[in-house]
């Protein structure tokens, strides 16, 4: 690891601490710690010096999100969805945008990005929220659903169909018409501040879309997805790393028939196997990481494929940690209990694993022999 990620790692382990259990029972993480990570750059570490942001890689914002994910599943949701937004402005807005939000981002102000409907989840076509314009403002009127870091967020970035085509509005989560109503006892990450959202004709300067309205919605979707897709997929890394550990730790300990467990052989095959898919899904992160900072065309197919391998790895890791430790990972808030539902989670969001499967599908029948 790079010298300023090790260092960047360091100061989110001694904020974080081991108090990610206690969180996830709370299912609220505090305000101090947010915004302490917040004004820090941490929770959005690419951001470009140029803006006040950490500047970090892709590589190196993929390692401290693994990092972040091995300690608190939580807080790597709130950063994955600061991520998608400060990614979006960068992609999508223009110059005068990027200057005006982006140091907000690295400063302190928290962000969600709200895609999801009542009746729009694996079909975002099926999106009903409209933003239309009036004058010089936009007005914003639609419902989204289980929208991650909401209910501790100050901006929310909103997805709408504008006319035919589509747009990408930053709302302040305080403007007049929100409505932001927690989710309460999610199956994971329960901290992560998972809200719905109304919006009820809520009026925001026409300068608040994203580059410019008009836009196809599969765009702006997918330039947003791709950031959050990368950050769970590093964020799956943190869990199985996390996993291995605690499964090592008590497979070397414990003793039953006179040995510790870890000289059962169907107890060291579970090992193995989350090493495994620790270093499946490390090394795909890598590549996609990789495609990130070299610009290379692979960039979003190698993203979903993170995505998907990451994701379904950890469920299995999780799982043979899980089985490793038994009676003392099953308490509430144990780390490997919260792996087993955090990960669960990782298989539903930023496309399911179905729709991986069938973009990775559509992209083998498109590449040519
Ligand atoms: C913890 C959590 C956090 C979330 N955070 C956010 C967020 O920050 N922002 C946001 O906008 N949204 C967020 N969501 C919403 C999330 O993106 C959706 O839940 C997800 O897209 C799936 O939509 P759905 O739940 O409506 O399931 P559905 O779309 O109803 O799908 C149900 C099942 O059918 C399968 N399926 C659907 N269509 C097909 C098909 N064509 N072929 C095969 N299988 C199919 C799905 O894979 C799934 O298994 C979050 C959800 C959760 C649970």
């Amino acid at each position: 690891m790079a010298d300023d990620v090790t260092g960047l790692s360091a100061r989110l382990g001694e904020v974080i601490g081991d108090r990610a259990g206690e969180w996830d029972r709370e299912g609220r993480l505090p305000d101090e710690v947010l915004r302490e990570l917040a004004s820090a750059g941490l929770l959005c570490p690419q951001v470009p010096s140029a803006y006040g942001g950490l500047g970090l890689d892709s590589r190196g914002g993929g390692e401290l999100t693994a990092h972040v994910g091995s300690l608190c599943s939580s807080v790597r949701s709130v950063m994955t969805s600061q991520q998608m937004v400060a990614g979006s402005i960068e992609r999508l807005g223009d110059e005068a945008q990027r200057a005006a939000y982006l140091p907000r981002l690295a400063g302190g102000e928290i962000a969600a990005a709200a895609f999801s409907e009542p009746g729009a989840g694996s079909d975002l076509s099926a999106m009903a929220t409209t933003i239309r314009a009036d004058g010089d403002t936009v007005v914003v009127d639609g419902r989204k659903s289980w929208i991650t870091t909401s209910a501790y967020a100050d901006l929310l970035l909103v997805f709408g169909r504008f006319g035919d085509a589509a747009a990408a509005v930053m709302v302040p989560a305080d403007a007049p018409g929100v409505t932001v109503e927690r989710i309460g006892e999610p199956l994971g990450c329960r901290a992560a501040g998972h809200a719905d959202i109304t919006l009820d004709g809520v009026r925001v300067p026409a300068g608040a879309v994203l580059g410019r309205t008009g836009l196809p919605l599969p765009f702006l979707v997918t330039a947003a997805l791709a950031h959050g897709r990368l950050s769970v997929a590093w964020g799956c890394v943190g869990i199985l790393r996390a996993c291995l550990a605690e499964a090592r730790a008590h497979a070397r300990t414990r003793e039953q028939f006179g040995v510790p467990i870890a000289r059962h052989q169907l107890v060291a095959r579970h090992l193995a196997e989350i090493y495994t898919a620790e270093q499946i899904a490390a090394r795909a992160c890598e590549h996609a990481s990789h495609c990130w900072d070299t610009g290379s065309p692979d960039m979003v197919t190698a993203t979903v494929l993170a995505k998907h391998v990451s994701a379904t790895h950890a469920v299995s890791g999780a799982g043979a940690a899980l089985q490793v430790l038994a009676s003392a990972g099953a308490r509430d808030g144990h780390t490997v209990a919260r792996a087993h539902r955090d990960a669960r989670l990782m298989e539903i969001i930023e496309g399911s694993s179905e729709m991986c499967t069938l973009i990775l599908a559509d992209h083998v029948l498109a590449t040519a022999d």
